[in-house]
């Protein structure tokens, strides 16, 4: 995928008021090669992310859940990471994060284990029904199925010591049955004999002994079997509803970083496409630590405006503030939380202040992480509340924070604040003063006087 920077596209900056500091930001633009995104649920809590990817030449589809256990981050990071696959034969239908509310609270589940929910009719009264419902229509999709997960301990045949044993799930592939006839591949498929195979490339590429997978058969589709819970959860379902190849794909929780969880689930996944046929060119593991750059809100229902993490946005009693954005160094997985108000998402959601004894925080993050706070306090009497500005011969009145668009050959000029103060300084950030000012202000500024701030 990759974000892309396009310099020349519009001609239109976007000024942000920092204070009295301005910095310019040129539009980023993503291009997918198709690649579709779509989200169910949005604006609640269990919004769902599906993203499709169809390669040049048809293949099988292969369907992936990320993060169906909120405290499991190898799986929904690297089904973050998956779409930047370049896919030349087959298609790829990924949800990176199955059960988003346990994902932001980093809890195993919410309302229930989301993975025992897979059973032929969904309990009404479950929150998680909706979401289970889509799930399910997304399996009868495709031809394969992978359910990712993170678990305590390393996989292995026989007992090794405490971490290394039978009972462990982490680094395993699990199936629920060795052999069985595929109504929708039209052909016996003996996933033991494919799964130990696909393990066997795996552990080829993972030097560390330590770190190499075990194979898992659950045989959870006997009357007899060890593990009859598992007749609840999803690869068991799209194994006996839809008939299609399904695999369990634990990482382990002891593996050092998390960089570690995703890496291996990659190499996995990738193993598991070739096995089926598909082809294409891996993406690179990298994770990257995520940033938070500001967070964009709709203000008294009339002005945008742009806070920097970790920095006060002073506002009036009855002021309303509604997050419409969060602009993040990834756009997937954000999430913001206004403290003791709302719910564990309130992007979108109108918040009308009024007056604190101290502070309401507004707690961003990307995932499970924290990636920054902004603290809603009281105005002071030092507080500027307003910056009035000349656009273009214009008087404009721009909150503070707030943000205005110039196009090439618009400029702008500072006059004063509102409400004003003696001996005050402004400095527009990325402008030099002009010779023989004392300030930035009453000066007619262009973007291209601007030396540009670019994020990529
Ligand atoms: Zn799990």
């Amino acid at each position: 995928m990759g974000n892309q920077f396009c310099r020349d596209l519009k001609y239109i900056f976007r000024i942000v008021f920092m204070f009295f500091l301005l910095w310019v930001v040129f539009p980023v633009h993503v291009h997918g090669h198709s690649l579709s995104r779509e989200i169910f649920f949005e604006e609640t809590d269990h919004q769902l992310e599906v993203i499709r990817i169809k390669g040049e030449e048809p293949g099988l589809t292969v369907l992936i859940f990320g993060g169906i256990h909120g405290d499991e981050p190898g799986g929904y990071f690297s089904s973050e990471i998956l779409p930047r696959i370049k896919l030349i034969k087959g298609n790829l239908i990924i949800v990176p994060r199955v059960n988003f509310p346990s994902i932001m609270l980093n809890r195993r589940e919410v309302h229930g284990d989301m993975n025992r929910k897979f059973v032929p009719r969904e309990k009404p009264d479950d929150p998680d029904a909706e979401v289970v419902k889509v799930l399910k229509g997304l399996m009868k999709e495709a031809d394969v199925f992978i359910n990712q997960h993170d678990a305590y301990g390393f996989h292995r045949e026989t007992y090794i010591s405490k971490m290394y044993n039978q009972y462990r799930y982490g680094q395993s592939l699990i199936i629920d049955c060795g052999n069985f006839y595929s109504q929708k591949l039209k052909k016996q498929v003996n996933l033991s004999v494919i799964g130990k195979r696909i393990l066997e490339r795996v552990n080829r590429q993972i030097k560390n002994k330590d770190h190499q997978f075990g194979f898992w058969d659950h045989n959870s589709v006997a009357k007899n079997t060890k593990f009859p819970e598992m007749k609840k959860s999803a690869t068991y379902y799209a194994l006996t509803t839809y008939s299609i190849p399904a695999f369990g794909l634990e990482t382990s929780r002891d593996l050092p970083t998390l960089y570690h969880k995703v890496k291996y689930q990659l190499v996995v996944i990738k193993e598991i496409l070739r096995e089926f046929g598909l082809e294409f060119i891996p993406p690179s593991p990298t994770v990257a630590t995520p940033v938070l750059y500001w967070v964009e809100f709709l203000k008294n229902q009339r002005d945008i405006i742009r806070v920097n993490s970790n920095t006060n946005l002073r506002l009036a009693p009855g002021d309303k503030i509604v997050i419409k954005k969060i602009f993040s160094n990834s756009d997937w997985g954000l999430s913001a939380n206004i403290l003791n108000w709302g719910s564990i998402n309130d992007v979108n959601k109108e918040f009308v202040f009024e007056k604190i004894k101290n502070v309401t925080t507004i707690l961003v993050k990307k995932n499970h992480l924290s990636i920054g706070k902004i603290y809603l306090r009281n105005y002071r009497k030092n507080s500027v509340r307003e910056i009035i500005l000349e656009v273009n011969g214009e008087q404009k009145r721009i909150p503070n924070w707030g943000k205005i668009d110039l196009r090439q050959g618009e400029y702008f000029k500072i006059l004063k604040t509102y409400p004003e103060f003696p001996n005050i300084r402004f400095d527009v950030r990325g402008f030099s003063v002009r010779p023989g000012k004392r300030d930035d202000s009453d000066t007619e500024i262009y973007p291209k006087d601007l030396i540009p701030k670019v994020f990529v």
